[in-house]
């Protein structure tokens, strides 16, 4: 039997330019998906509209182009009635299995906790209230084996607890959205920065109570700055620019322990050099690289 064909995606939210950062995601889960022969999917992460920045999407599509990576199929964004409509269909089925209860807890009564508390676990709430809907947790031990880190494990009743799959406003959120997103794309491979490895255990456990199949996960280290802080959109990381994206790609490649060429080259075969050339063993099991300053 031939071994299904590598589908990949690169999955921003459209919150705002692509920082260096994300540019870095994008170009690790590209090279891996090309140096398997692979599909690189694009997805909008749009699933909490309430955050979404005008024209993002756009200047997200264009910034790619720029740095010559070119994705697969058509663009599917979270807030496409299709995928909403997977949305609620899994909502319906969860409900169906009793995985699902209705909580009123409010983020004050909640603050404190490290994981949810329990408290509307057991009560019926009307559906009248505002309510948001988690998903029940097992006491359960998942294992998992990341490409990139390792064996990973975590217990989600005692290191998460029950967790929110729709918002209190009626907004699916992001660990449903993104295991059904993946799933209905055919993704088999999601490569993504070690800041959402943390998330990979429930997302594992909404596949299995979803009864679908995980895909491999295989999380890479984040950029952090001098001060070690997180390049990101909350601290306000500067949109990566699209003036010389051979400079800035070459830069990101070193970062991740490349090899690289000094050879000039235009940015199309530069992409190409580091997908023929790629070598995840030489950042694999690091969590952190440190940059000087952002380009
Ligand atoms: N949308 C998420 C982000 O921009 C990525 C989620 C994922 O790759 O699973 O950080």
């Amino acid at each position: 039997n031939a071994s299904p064909i590598y589908r990949g995606r690169f999955a921003p939210s459209p919150t705002g330019d692509l920082h260096f950062g994300s540019l870095v995601a994008a170009l690790v889960s590209y090279c891996e998906a090309r140096s398997h022969n692979g599909q690189w999917h694009l997805r909008i992460e749009d699933v909490d509209s309430t955050r979404t920045v005008d024209g993002a999407d756009q200047r997200i599509f264009d910034t790619l182009k720029a740095y010559q990576l070119q994705w697969d199929g058509p663009v599917i964004y979270q807030t496409n009635e299709r995928q909403q409509q997977i949305y609620r269909e899994a909502l319906t089925y969860l409900n169906n299995s009793g995985l699902i209860y209705r909580c009123r807890c409010t983020r004050k009564q909640l603050s404190g906790y490290s994981t949810y508390p329990g408290n509307c676990r057991f009560q019926t709430i009307d559906k009248a209230q505002p309510h948001s809907i988690r998903l029940r947790v097992d006491d359960e031990v998942i294992t998992f084996h990341d490409t990139y880190q390792g064996r990973q494990q975590q217990n989600l009743y005692q290191q998460c607890g029950d967790f929110n799959i729709v918002r209190k406003d009626g907004l699916f959120c992001y660990q449903l959205a993104v295991v059904l997103d993946d799933h209905a794309a055919g993704i088999n491979h999601v490569v993504r920065g070690i800041d959402i490895l943390d998330s990979t255990a429930r997302q594992i456990y909404l596949h299995q109570k979803l009864g679908l199949k995980p895909p491999n996960y295989a999380h890479f280290p984040i950029m952090v700055n001098a001060q070690g802080h997180k390049l990101s959109k909350q601290n306000h990381a500067s949109a990566v620019g699209c003036e010389d994206p051979v400079k800035v790609t070459r830069l990101a490649l070193q970062l991740l322990n490349q090899v690289v060429t000094n050879q000039p080259m235009n940015q199309q075969q530069l992409i190409q050099w580091a997908v023929d050339h790629w070598q995840p063993d030489r950042f694999k099991n690091q969590t952190r690289i440190t940059y000087g300053d952002t380009p």
